[in-house]
């Protein structure tokens, strides 16, 4: 793994110009994890990243969604074997998507007991005023041992922070999530081995412009700061976490 930097959670598919998204990372080097948000976006991605140096796609069906397209969970599990990744996936009991929490969780629940089954997926997860649910869904559904789990812009407390660290998770970092003071508590208390960073883009802006995977060089630096470290520590320790996360195959 060579890339400098890494966003592990990125809508490429979501930019005005995905093809242009994707090489633009490509040519920066920047490890990206394209996360998609309906299987039927599965297509173009897998055949735009295939062959691909550090960019690669993930499977998802996200839980803002899943009101009006549980259904495609079907296709989500005929694809499935074709990725490692998995996400945007989770659980949103945020205001607008509560009254969907119940149909979320089964289909959540599913999605872990299927990546259970195929073993080693990486997961990207959602956990928006719902970590304590997602936690419980994890640990019963998902042993360590049988796929890893990113917890994706984590905004849960440091206790489920720490039971979270315990059931194996890592977390990726944004660059929003540092700027106000309950998501710089947490990152101080994350273990430096758990941490890696994301942009959520075009989800994250930077001044007026959408984040993009380039940008999370800000993060990296933030967090050295945070963590008082140099910069090059923090790019290096993060390096080898994605290293430690995807083992020995890419
Ligand atoms: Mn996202």
């Amino acid at each position: 793994m060579s890339s400098a930097y890494i966003d592990f959670h990125c809508h490429l598919d979501l930019y005005p110009d995905f093809a242009a998204a994707i090489l633009e990372a490509e040519r920066a080097g920047v490890y990206t994890l394209a996360v998609t948000t309906t299987p039927k976006a599965w297509a173009r991605n897998y055949e735009l990243t295939r062959r691909t140096k550090s960019v690669r796609a993930a499977l998802g069906l996200h839980p803002q969604l899943v009101h009006e397209r549980a259904d495609e969970i079907a296709l989500w599990d005929e694809l499935l074997p074709q990725t490692r990744y998995v996400g945007e996936v989770g659980i949103d009991s945020g205001p607008r998507y509560y009254r969907s929490v119940e149909l979320q969780k089964q289909v959540f629940e599913h999605i872990l007991q299927a990546c259970n089954r195929a073993g080693a997926k990486i997961l990207t997860v959602h956990s928006v005023r719902s970590a304590k649910l997602v936690l419980d869904l994890i640990e019963a559904n998902l042993p360590r041992d049988r796929g890893r789990v990113v917890m994706h812009w984590f905004t849960g407390s440091k206790s489920e922070a720490r039971r979270a660290v315990e059931l194996g998770c890592y977390f990726s970092v944004n660059s929003q999530m540092l700027l106000g003071d309950r998501g710089r508590d947490l990152l101080v208390t994350l273990p430096k081995e758990r941490i890696l960073t994301e942009t959520d883009g075009p989800f994250t802006k930077i001044g007026n412009r959408p984040a993009s995977p380039v940008d999370v060089r800000n993060t990296v630096e933030s967090i050295a700061a945070l963590r008082g470290m140099s910069n090059q520590q923090a790019a290096l320790q993060i390096r080898q976490n994605l290293k430690s996360l995807l083992g020995s195959d890419e």
